[in-house]
């Protein structure tokens, strides 16, 4: 909820903008960290759902760890006030140059993704004459029930180490001159999970990898898996955070870590996405044949997600409540980018607009502003952290 206040100010502002709802983000990221204290779970925040350097700032002041997947996300992690020995670096094609940043700053682990990445990985840690911390990703081949752009952990997407290198990755592990030390196994299957017998699934998964090492004789320190919280993009005044205390008691009823062995977490969306919106301007007002366009000022340029996944976000007119009527109109509600698929949603149900109305396109925290781009030459982004 956008209060009056801060409404008065948007009225004033430059838009397109974005809004952070900085105390809802710090009441998010408290929630997810007390109920996975609870039963000592680590959470590692994942930077590319919101690289902001303000957010980031909040949510290392309280604790979290880092998951990155480059090294200017590193970068940019550490000077935002993240613990070094904190982060883990996930991505299928890191570069040399990252793999020796991430070595020099003494991060936590890398996330490996195939045998070629941990060979290299190895010579470049022997070359530094430092040691490199991983952990194994491994493909579990569960099906997210998700959007099929967002789905990572089956057999099919390009994610982790194929079962027949696993062996040959171990091998080079355990071998006299290597330089890696195994911290880990990793898995992370998709994005905006909903359905949350796939967390289940994915336990049950885990502990059957877990054993399989374990009967090689090694007990990882750390199972790590992944994020994919999916958040209720339909209602997020009603449902403003996920259930984290359910989300970690499920992990906690269905995994089964020995006794030494620490779990991990990698959540983005799910701290971060209720915590923004994009606040637009309406230009025009275009009656068409069969609809209603609303045009609007900020476009799949400012948040691409329902231009690049058909991804819903709810759209809120958000002028003064006595400036309208209760008469409604049903909107396409577009943005002015020369692309057809630029277009926010179709027949929106929304008080009846004119010229220069404030909108809010809500739950745009997570993969929102880290997606913008200048295609367009389109103007740098606007910003309004409420306090
Ligand atoms: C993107 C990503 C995450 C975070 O996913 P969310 O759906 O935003 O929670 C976690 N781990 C890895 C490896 C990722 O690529």
């Amino acid at each position: 909820m956008i209060s009056t206040t801060i409404l008065e100010q948007l009225h004033q502002v430059e838009t397109p903008l974005y809004y952070y709802n900085l105390p809802l983000l710090r009441a998010t990221i408290s929630t997810a960290k007390k109920a996975a204290d609870q039963w000592g779970y680590h959470i590692h925040y994942a930077v590319k759902a919101n690289n902001n350097p303000r957010i980031l700032q909040e949510i290392s002041a309280l604790g979290l760890g880092a998951d990155c997947v480059s090294g200017l996300e590193i970068e940019r992690a550490i000077a935002q006030g993240f613990q070094a020995d904190s982060i883990v670096f996930a991505g299928v094609g890191k570069t040399e140059e990252e793999i020796r940043l991430a070595l020099n700053r003494g991060i936590l682990a890398f996330n490996v993704e195939s045998l070629e990445e941990l060979q290299i990985i190895n010579e470049i840690a022997k070359m530094m004459n430092v040691q490199a911390s991983v952990a194994l990703r491994i493909n579990p081949n569960i099906d997210a029930n998700t959007h099929h752009y967002i789905t990572t952990g089956l057999d099919e997407n390009k994610f982790g180490i194929m079962m027949h290198e696993l062996e040959d990755c171990l091998a080079l592990i355990c071998a006299g001159e290597s330089a890696l030390i195994l911290v880990g196994l990793h898995f992370h299957i998709g994005s905006q999970i909903t359905d949350w017998s796939v967390f289940k699934r994915l336990c049950l998964k885990v502990n059957e990898w877990n054993t399989w090492f374990i009967e090689r004789g090694i007990v990882v320190p750390i199972l790590n898996v992944g994020g994919g919280v999916g958040i209720n993009y339909q209602n997020p005044d009603g449902e403003p955070m996920v259930n984290f205390s359910d989300f970690f008691a499920l992990f906690h009823r269905f995994l089964e870590p020995k006794r030494e062995q620490q779990v991990h977490f990698e959540l983005g969306r799910s701290l971060v996405a209720n915590c923004g919106s994009l606040i637009s301007r309406v230009l025009y007002i275009k009656k068409g044949i069969t609809k209603n366009f609303a045009i609007l000022d900020a476009g799949m340029t400012e948040l691409l997600r329902p231009a690049l996944y058909q991804a819903y976000h709810k759209i809120q007119c958000i002028a003064p409540a006595e400036t309208k009527g209760d008469a409604k109109e049903i909107y396409d509600v577009v943005g002015p980018i020369c692309e057809s698929s630029d277009c926010f949603g179709k027949k929106v149900s929304l008080p009846v607009l004119v010229r220069g109305d404030l909108i809010a396109i809500r739950s745009a925290g997570a993969y929102g502003e880290v997606m913008s781009s200048r295609y367009n030459l389109r103007k740098p982004l606007q910003f309004y952290f409420e306090e």
